[in-house]
């Protein structure tokens, strides 16, 4: 019988909530448990893909082509768990499922409630991501006391009560804040949210603290006791002091798996943790820094570019190396001053993004690391601004430039025909993985291994292939391919120590244990520019 662990949070919104669930995923996976995990947002947005980065963040991708919270990113970079557009459920695709069904007349003209309609609708929601695993996890978004998080709460009361509780554990993760001024931690913010949720009929079966400092037994038994919770479930979670992905092992410290194992009644082998500790003394002790300039339009906000920041400092493990960013602003580069700016960076990097504003900054940017010969790795929109880059100053094409701009140019960077008659913007976009080969004697396909690859995407313009030949001639090379729709993946030079930009985006498949081959490079190479 399948398993099911759903986590709620208390008293704070960024608590860590998706990073909890995903180093429980990951505990439970060293156990050699199959685990599945998934997200249920309140928020009214059918999908996060609209929605400003500013307010939430990057949107992540997932292999099937959804966008989703960035809280997936968390969950794929800490586990193995197969997401897919069934992993993240926001309250305005279940409104809207269930709209369309009531338009349809499949509720034969009853009235259409929350509760059974919309709360069933959430429960076959949980049920469509189960796909084959012994323990899914679900995170529930928001904070318990939210008016919109009613529904998910009473949906997943719901579905404890038709899978036995035996199938179902409550995690309730909190915070203890610890008052300066007293010097004492407090419980009562935590008893107030676990009172809310047995009011909606969820005792928690684990509450996870987190914490500034340990807990005192003490605290941990008026917890228990207020909170109506076994005493040794009442786990800390203290802050870490290096690296998020100490998370799962401090957990495993305390013995969070166990607890989970033993609830749910799941017979597992001891947890092999030796990756995590493998990967955390590296984190601990890097034998070199390098610092990565960092170009891009929302870099006041460092969840806009989560999983870039997080692929380069994967980089960086695998090179026994931290990576530091100096973030800049493309809007602030001129030809004049970029050099200035740049100075003292070991490697470029220009992430993706959409609408003109920088997009001249951040070919200054470009012109400079292909110029000095600084490493630079650009993605998507970067890639893009590479090719207009090379085009104007390398192939004299003054006016080379993408139609996302302006159309009154010549259009290196263009629509294919199947985009031009798009006119909706939510989830039009070429979405998800897409087959890339790679042409062998190129430095992609060194650095791969293989000779294809399936990437992920988000985009609607591409390299127009007419322009193909001239840029070719005066030096740049193609070295990934999408063969079936004739469409360019990969860019590189050659007469450079490190000048890649790919029309995806390599970050959504980097894991700390197993940095993505094109951030590693990229590290690889600006540490070696900086030793030299
Ligand atoms: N704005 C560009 C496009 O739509 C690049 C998108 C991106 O960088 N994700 O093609």
């Amino acid at each position: 019988m399948r398993k099911y662990i759903f986590v709620t949070g208390g008293v704070v919104s960024s608590l860590g909530k998706g990073l909890t669930s995903a180093a429980i995923g990951a505990l439970l996976e060293a156990r050699g448990l199959k685990i599945g995990l998934q997200k249920l947002d309140p928020y009214i947005n059918v999908d996060p893909g609209t929605m400003s980065p500013y307010q939430h963040g990057e949107v992540y991708v997932t292999h099937d082509g959804a966008e989703t919270d960035l809280d997936l990113g968390h969950y794929e970079r800490f586990t193995n768990a197969q997401l897919t557009r069934a992993s993240n459920y926001t309250t305005g695709q279940i409104y809207h499922s269930v709209i369309t069904k009531e338009r349809r007349g499949d509720y034969l003209g009853r009235t259409v409630q929350v509760v059974p309609h919309i709360t069933d609708e959430i429960k076959a929601g949980i049920a469509s991501a189960e796909d084959d695993v012994d323990v899914l996890i679900a995170e529930i978004g928001g904070t318990v006391g939210d008016i919109e998080g009613l529904p998910f709460l009473e949906a997943i009361r719901q579905f404890a009560l038709d899978k036995g509780r035996d199938h179902v554990m409550f995690i309730h993760l909190t915070l203890i804040p610890f008052l300066r001024v007293s010097g004492e931690m407090k419980t009562k913010p935590t008893q107030h949210s676990v009172g809310r949720l047995r009011e909606i009929g969820i005792q928690p079966d684990l509450i996870l603290c987190r914490t500034e400092k340990s807990m005192q037994m003490e605290l941990k038994d008026k917890i228990s006791l207020f909170c109506n919770v076994q005493k040794e479930c009442v786990v800390e979670e203290k802050d870490v002091a290096h690296s998020i992905y100490e998370v799962p092992l401090e957990l495993h410290q305390q013995g969070l798996d166990a607890l989970v194992c033993q609830r749910l009644g799941l017979d597992t082998r001891e947890p092999d943790v030796s990756d995590w500790q493998e990967l955390v003394e590296r984190i601990k002790a890097p034998k070199g820094t390098v610092e990565i300039g960092f170009v891009g339009k929302y870099i006041t906000l460092h969840d806009a570019y989560k999983s870039v920041y997080e692929a380069l400092s994967h980089g960086g493990f695998d090179n026994n190396v931290k990576v530091s960013f100096r973030k800049i602003d493309p809007e602030e580069l001129t030809r004049e001053n970029t050099a200035a700016r740049l100075e003292g960076v070991d490697g470029v990097l220009v992430p993706g993004g959409f609408g003109e504003r920088g997009f001249e900054g951040k070919m200054e940017a470009i012109r400079h690391a292909r110029e000095s010969k600084l490493p630079f790795l650009g993605i998507c929109l970067g890639l893009q601004a590479a090719v207009a880059e090379f085009a104007r100053n390398v192939c004299g094409i003054a006016d080379a430039n993408s139609t996302e701009f302006t159309e009154d140019c010549t259009p290196v960077i263009d629509l294919m025909e199947a985009q031009k008659k798009i006119k909706e913007l939510g989830g039009t976009m070429r979405l998800g993985a897409f087959p890339c080969r790679l042409f062998e004697g190129s430095r992609a396909r060194e650095l791969y291994g293989v000779g294809a690859v399936e990437e992920r995407h988000r985009h609607r313009w591409e390299v127009n292939n007419e322009y193909r030949g001239a840029l070719a001639e005066k030096g740049m090379l193609f070295s990934g391919l999408n063969t079936d729709l004739d469409l360019v993946e990969i860019i590189e030079l050659q007469d450079h120590p490190y000048f890649i930009a790919t029309q995806f985006h390599p970050e959504f498949r980097s894991k700390p244990t197993r940095a993505h081959p094109l951030f590693r490079g990229l590290i690889a190479a600006a540490y070696a520019r900086k030793k030299a």
